[in-house]
């Protein structure tokens, strides 16, 4: 995801460059095919890249567990500040952001971690293999999704909730007694 913008640099503010992605991205220890397409903008600082980004990652259900990709789509939108200027190759002040995106001595402009940080940012915080997920049994840790399990449908049948009692009762006693052995 490396581009040499040395020649956009030496334009005047608002040239624009259009590229079309299609590269392999290793993120988070995985390489990802990341593809779309991006808008470089020369600014009065830099150069300012915009467009949306398609990739898949994988990622693990929350509710059956189990690994599926994720498609994700990156809207991407950050100003690149050159280190060195482009004619004298003498080194440029930094602005004064906290963090912020540089195009190198070379006058390469790498997207690569810009898109490492918003694939991160754009993984749900609870992802799904599907909207209507129905999850593990919670009494089995069985797959619902590939066929029902064995188990009684919960709250229904009084032998369990009796059981259910008994074994709470039980844990009680057991913990009345570690609190007397202190
Ligand atoms: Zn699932
Ligand atoms: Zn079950």
């Amino acid at each position: 995801m490396q581009m040499n913008v040395s020649q956009q640099l030496k334009e005047s503010i608002g040239s624009i460059r259009n590229y079309e992605l299609s590269e392999i991205v290793n993120i988070a220890g995985t390489s990802s095919m990341v593809q779309g397409e991006i808008r470089l903008t020369r600014t009065d600082r830099g150069i300012l890249v915009k467009g949306t980004l398609h990739t898949e990652v994988e990622v693990t259900c929350s509710r059956c567990l189990s690994l599926f990709n994720c498609p994700l789509a990156l809207n991407i939108e950050e100003e690149y500040f050159p280190i060195t200027d482009v004619v004298s190759g003498a080194p440029l002040p930094l602005p004064e952001e906290p963090v912020c995106f540089t195009i190198d001595e070379h006058h390469v402009l790498d997207l690569t971690e810009a898109i490492r940080q918003y694939v991160l940012l754009a993984i749900p915080m609870k992802p799904l293999c599907r909207e209507d997920c129905t999850g593990l049994c919670t009494s089995c840790g069985h797959n619902l999704n590939q066929e029902p399990c064995n188990c009684p449908p919960q709250g229904t049948d009084p032998r369990w909730s009796e059981l259910s009692k008994l074994v709470s009762a039980v844990d009680l006693r057991v913990n009345e007694g570690k609190e007397q052995n202190k």
